[in-house]
């Protein structure tokens, strides 16, 4: 059975064999993802490009609900997820990489819940949005690949697809974020709604608008390239190694029936 997702805003690196693209509908809409093999092992991994195989679903369109039910139907427990972010915070810089640990939810107009109502009233607990096993995990094997993680951010999820003001990111620095994006949310909470272990890591692209700071626009794509392939075959090391039947967290419980 597959178990285990990556989301990712690009495309699918080629790391395993036996790819096959395989169309899921759902009761939200048609998704299609991609199903590897892994490398020496008989676990399968999912890729999902979060805005459709084109890329051409801007954030505020992409089908979340769609997006992490088809994964569930699949019998995913585990995602890691990647977000281009910009920087509110000088301590994390392009072409570096956070660890997402909190969020703080701007977005206005997004679908964000499976439970409407029909299953009755269903609040789910945001105490570990992100899945506090897989942070452990992944803060402790990243170096052992070469990959350097800059630190924890909290992540602020904004509508999109227009840039923030300044006024704005002065806000959510104050609000203590430290990193701004428009894809993350609600795809966290629907992750959590469905009892899966989440994992969010983000790849800053720019610092947020009226954070001016000098960079070489040429070495930061160059990082954010380069972190995306170490990133995805960090997640394949991770997944290949761990076991997903055992969880040492409370993701699969956060949701309360009332
Ligand atoms: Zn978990």
């Amino acid at each position: 059975m597959t178990k285990a997702a990556i989301i990712g805003g690009t495309g699918i690196y080629d790391l395993g064999s036996q790819i096959r693209n395989q169309p899921i509908s759902t009761p939200f809409g048609q998704v299609e993802v991609t199903v590897m093999t892994v490398k020496d092992s008989s676990k399968e991994i999912v890729f999902l490009a979060r805005h459709g195989t084109e890329h051409s679903t801007p954030p505020h369109q992409v089908n979340y609900r769609a997006n992490l039910w088809a994964l569930h139907h699949l019998g995913v427990t585990h995602v890691f997820a990647t977000n281009a972010v910009g920087s509110l915070n000088p301590k994390y810089k392009p072409g570096e990489l956070v660890i997402f640990t909190d969020f703080i939810d701007f977005t206005k107009n997004r679908p964000s819940t499976f439970y409407d109502g029909a299953e009755g009233v269903i609040h789910t607990s945001m105490a570990d949005p992100y899945c506090k096993e897989l942070r452990r995990i992944i803060a402790e094997q990243a170096p052992r690949h070469g990959i350097t993680l800059a630190g924890e951010a909290v992540y602020v999820g904004t509508e999109g697809p227009r840039f923030e003001t300044a006024a704005e990111i002065r806000m959510y620095r104050q609000l203590s974020a430290d990193v701004v994006g428009m894809t993350g949310i609600p795809e966290v909470v629907l992750a959590k709604e469905l009892g899966l272990c989440y994992a969010g890591v983000g790849i800053i692209t720019n610092w947020a608008t009226g954070i001016a700071h000098d960079h070489r626009l040429d070495e930061i794509m160059e990082a954010v390239d380069r972190n995306k392939a170490d990133l995805t075959n960090l997640f394949c090391h991770i997944i290949n190694t761990i076991d997903l039947d055992q969880n040492n967290c409370h993701c699969n419980q956060a949701c309360m029936k009332m």
